[in-house]
């Protein structure tokens, strides 16, 4: 007979690697019966209203209740050599190897999400949370969101499955479980809490070096880690994590540095899991011209022009399409002549379509000022205006020790001394970068003129 661990957990939050654990319930099963043992544990933290109001869980009940240094040799006897069965095994046994792990003790188990064994064995069912299998299997509810309460309900779960499936079905739905490592196994979790609680990057890597990921946060081993522990449910996510071999980070100075940084990667590496940011040959926009007879538009491409000097340009768009989709909307909400602006070809001195529907105002047959007709056009497109690149050359905004080093809306790096900023001058690619100019553009206020002579 396999011996068995039912687990459950009551925690301050989803993250294992920030959050604690208020309540352990543990119920063991081996060939001398059944045994439960339950506790609550004082976080060392406050614990949220939310939280409280959801587990029942307050304050004062954990004031006097031991810590988890105070329990944790015990919680491992127990544990030691059976199999960890929990709702969602991955999450509770991460918080579990986590706090271990600040023990300095190294707690590994097998584990066996009842998530996936209810998946495994009723496939019909769409959902598998443990409210909907109180529901379906009629389980006995003496509490929920208590550690003890749900560590009961998943063991009566297993009770009741042993009494109506066979049990050669059950046994190879557990083996085909136990044999897929429910937390990242060929992760070392020692790598992970190593990892900063500051601004930066992170990039994961698979088998054979491949880059899966670049993501960004304000505290990396939180961002980091969440991957690994909560959204659990997510298909897409749990098929990143179990990709990952490597994990590297950059430390920046604060967040933008991190977004600036990010994009640059994503740009550069094209990892497989990232959305990935084509490669916008077609990055274009709405240009206005001044001609002799009035204002004229067209869609102007950035790989022809660069968008950070020219003037009058207008929003930035992946394809001609969508910027001809903006001008469309632009030109119906301010009853402009389509024909003028380019959207429509009439024979000279003809009205456009839309003046034979009352939708333009006749500037195309001279029954509107061509004055008048532009302003609304230049009403209608100002908010989309670009901005040019407010300095003469570099540029550059500083970010907690870090100076962040821009041109002409691209990202040429960061630097920490004179010598840095050198290396990033020599031979600097500047051209208009769309992330760059996005995630700089509510922040242009804080750019600087680079105080350096003889930069060119
Ligand atoms: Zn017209």
């Amino acid at each position: 007979m396999q011996r068995l661990a039912f687990v459950d957990l009551e925690t301050t939050g989803a993250t294992a690697s920030l959050d604690s654990i208020t309540e352990i319930g543990i119920i063991l099963v081996d060939e001398h019966g059944v045994e439960e043992w339950s506790s609550l544990v004082n976080p060392e933290t406050r614990i949220s209203g939310f939280i409280e109001s959801l587990t029942g869980i307050s304050n004062e009940m954990v004031a006097e209740a031991p810590r988890f240094c105070d329990l944790a040799s015990r919680v491992y006897k127990m544990l030691e050599g059976r199999i960890f069965v929990a709702h969602n095994a991955r999450f509770d046994y991460a918080f579990l190897k986590q706090s271990f792990l600040r023990e300095g003790i190294d707690f590994s188990a097998k584990t066996l999400c009842t998530v996936k064994l209810s998946r495994r064995l009723y496939p019909g069912y769409p959902k598998h949370n443990l409210d909907t299998l109180i529901e379906r299997h009629g389980l006995k509810v003496t509490g929920r969101h208590r550690a003890l309460a749900d560590a009961q309900l998943i063991h009566q779960f297993w009770e009741k499955i042993q009494a109506t499936i066979p049990q050669e079905s059950i046994q190879s739905a557990v083996k085909a479980l136990l044999g897929r490592p429910s937390t990242p196994t060929h992760i070392d979790l020692t790598m992970i809490d190593g990892l900063p609680e500051s601004p930066g990057v992170y990039l994961f890597y698979g088998e054979n070096e491949l880059p899966l990921y670049v993501g960004k946060s304000v505290n990396i081993r939180q961002r980091v880690m969440s991957h690994f522990t909560a959204d659990v449910t997510s298909a897409k996510e749990m098929s990143l994590s179990q990709q990952v071999r490597r994990i590297e980070h950059i430390r920046t100075g604060g967040e933008i540095g991190a977004l600036l940084k990010e994009a640059a990667l994503v740009k550069k590496l094209q990892p497989t899991h990232n959305r990935q940011l084509r490669r916008n040959n077609e990055l274009c926009s709405i240009q206005i011209k001044e001609a002799s007879e009035g204002l004229q538009a067209n869609v102007a491409y950035a790989n022809e022009l660069d968008f950070a000097t020219t003037s009058n340009l207008y929003g930035l768009f992946k394809t001609k399409r969508e910027a001809l989709k903006a001008l469309t909307k632009i030109a119906e909400e301010h009853s402009l002549c389509k024909a003028i602006i380019g959207l429509e070809k009439v024979k000279a001195g003809s009205p456009c379509f839309g003046r034979q529907l009352k939708k333009c105002r006749g500037a195309c047959i001279g029954d509107e000022a061509r004055l008048a007709h532009d302003a609304r056009l230049l009403t209608g497109l100002f908010k989309l205006k670009i901005r040019t690149w407010p300095f003469d050359g570099p540029a550059y905004l500083q970010e907690g020790e870090e100076m962040l080093l821009i041109e002409n809306w691209a990202y040429l790096g960061s630097a920490r001394s004179e010598a840095d900023i050198w290396k990033l001058m020599d031979g600097r690619d500047a051209c208009f970068d769309k992330d760059t100019y996005r995630i700089l553009l509510a922040t242009s206020g804080r750019l600087q003129p680079l105080p350096l002579s003889g930069v060119s």
